[in-house]
């Protein structure tokens, strides 16, 4: 399989060219073809399989055509702690280069005000870690409605790191017609019981 085989546009197949990428990982064979058709995905994989790139190609192809209003992102992200948050947003530098669109991250630590005039001006991809978020949700400053696509990162790392009511209090605030994907590197009852209720005929992939 090739990333051309794999329906991606010419301006990201350049980037990942450039980036010197020859081949998908298998968990970007199974997982790209899914997520353009729209369908939720639940992908049982590690860090280091190539996960991140599964999830950010297809969604910089989905962003490509609209535009966020401000405070209104189009798609979001969300990983349990800033390092990651900030591994994804490098990834949408690295593939999107050749693209029109924006992404912020939302994550503690830094400044709120900052923050939100990144909101202001109208963000397509904000990644956020949840406590972050459900904080400049809480306060007015995001508003969650034009949400297509939602990723939740990590599932079994949020578990062990407590985050699981604050990902069910946002995602009540997310419009049910979206997309949805979830990755964990395991897949414990929990985890399994949070899929059940967050996809909708998912394609299951492991690697
Ligand atoms: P991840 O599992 O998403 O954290 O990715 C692990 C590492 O593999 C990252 O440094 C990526 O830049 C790299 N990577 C992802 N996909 C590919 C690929 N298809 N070919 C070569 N390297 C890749």
């Amino acid at each position: 399989t090739t990333f051309a085989d794999l329906g991606l546009s010419p301006e990201l197949l350049r980037a990942l060219d450039e980036a010197g990428y020859q081949t998908p990982t298998p968990i970007q064979a199974q997982a790209i073809p899914h997520v353009l058709m729209a369908r939720d995905l639940l992908g049982c994989a590690q860090t280091g399989t190539g996960k991140t790139a599964g999830f950010v190609l297809p969604m910089i192809e989905v962003l490509s055509a609209g535009r966020a209003r401000a405070r209104m992102p189009r798609s979001l992200i969300l990983e349990p702690t800033r390092e990651l948050a900030a591994q994804v947003a490098e990834n949408f530098e690295k593939y999107g280069k050749y693209h029109r669109f924006t992404h912020a991250l939302l994550i503690g630590g830094e400044s709120m005000d900052d923050q939100i005039k990144k909101l202001d001006r109208g963000v397509d991809v904000l990644i956020a870690t949840p406590g972050r978020l459900l904080d400049q949700f809480e306060r007015g400053n995001i508003l969650m409605s034009d949400i297509k696509m939602l990723v939740v990162d990590e599932c079994d790392r949020m578990l062990d790191m407590g985050f699981i009511p604050d990902i069910e209090k946002i995602v009540a605030r997310i419009p049910q017609q979206r997309q949805t994907l979830m990755f964990s590197a395991t897949l414990p009852p929990e985890i399994r019981r949070l899929a059940d209720k967050f996809l909708m005929f998912p394609k299951e992939v492991a690697v």
